[in-house]
């Protein structure tokens, strides 16, 4: 039987219809208008299709967006002051700092110079120690969309097997976290596990960020297994074209799995919906409101 296929852009679309009742509400409880502040430094193509599209969707969300654009000589003390200005004013409830930056510049001192209460991305050292601690932390925005899904889908998730392909600090690990918080049993796996096909056929949910098209294949899907695909991958598809693949092989699992995340359409629209989730989160433990439920961990 064919899996059923989690639709991502719906969902999201979801999530930020629930955000923008949130921010009416709080408008008109308590007159606060959550605000993100995106900085982009230098002129990187992908980065400034991101910002854009954050800059709008936080406007449609009726969250005032800040946009601040440097060029890419900017000094990293410039930087930081700008950060630190954000960090003071009142307006801005969350900020975020669009990676890579760079060459010249140290992202960690960037990114953990950020209030992290204002943390919108979760990269900040303390929301990584919070959350690898079981505490209440700002949650990365990828791992958390992934989770949202996997909450929808399964519901409880406790004693389920979760293997999670990749570990880096912006998807694996705290998706690793996030998954041990729904006490799942989890494996992380990653360019030296052995055996892989072995370790994710265990899996009752898999998780893939890697960045390999296609590498995750049918035959490694445990049949009914929940399949996460975070992979962005562009690939060549002849006649001068190009598309987007995930790191699973998706006609193949979608045969074994009971259900799955199509790329594009899965996880990639979930991101910019739970960054203006962490924006309204980040507002309300500003004011000491109550956070919106479902929106965050
Ligand atoms: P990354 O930092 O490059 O990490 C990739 C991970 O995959 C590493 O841990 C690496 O292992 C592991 N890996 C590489 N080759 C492997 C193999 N043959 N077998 C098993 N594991 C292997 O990548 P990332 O930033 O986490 O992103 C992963 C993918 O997700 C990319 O396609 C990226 O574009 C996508 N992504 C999507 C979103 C979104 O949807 N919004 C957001 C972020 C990322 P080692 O550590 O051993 O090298």
């Amino acid at each position: 039987m064919s899996a059923t296929i989690i639709d991502g852009k719906a969902f999201s679309a979801e999530i930020r219809g629930r955000v923008a009742k949130e921010v009416a509400a709080l408008k008109r409880d308590h007159g606060l208008v959550p605000g993100l502040a995106v900085v982009l430094v230098g002129a990187d193509p992908a980065s400034e299709v991101y910002v854009r599209s954050k800059g709008r969707k936080t406007v449609e969300a009726g969250m005032e967006s800040f946009e601040h654009r440097l060029p890419a000589e900017t000094t990293e003390a410039d930087l930081l002051a700008l950060v630190e200005k954000l960090n003071a004013d009142p307006a801005v409830h969350g900020i975020l700092v669009q990676l890579p930056l760079p060459k010249h510049m140290n992202a960690d001192a960037v990114i953990n110079a950020i209030d992290p209460a204002k943390d919108v991305d979760g990269f900040h050292i303390s929301n990584v120690g919070l959350l690898g601690t079981g505490q209440k932390a700002m949650v990365p925005c990828t791992p958390l969309g992934c989770l949202m899904m996997l909450r929808d889908q399964l519901g409880d998730m406790s004693g389920k097997e979760a293997v999670v392909i990749g570990r880096s600090n912006i998807v694996g690990k705290p998706m690793a976290h996030l998954l041990l918080g729904e006490s799942c049993t989890v494996i992380i796996a990653h360019s030296r596990t052995k055996d892989i096909e072995e370790v994710v056929r265990r899996a009752d949910i898999v998780v893939a960020a890697v960045g390999r098209p296609g590498m995750v294949k049918g035959s490694w899907i445990k049949p009914d297994a929940t399949v996460i695909d975070v992979g962005i991958n562009r690939i060549d598809a002849g006649d001068g074209k190009t598309r987007l693949v995930g790191d699973v092989d998706f006609d193949e699992a979608r045969e074994v799995a009971g259900a799955i995340t199509p790329v594009p359409g899965g996880v990639g629209p979930m991101t910019i919906a739970c960054l203006l989730a962490n924006t309204v989160t980040a507002a309300c433990r500003a004011k000491g409101l109550p956070e919106p439920e479902g929106l965050t961990v």
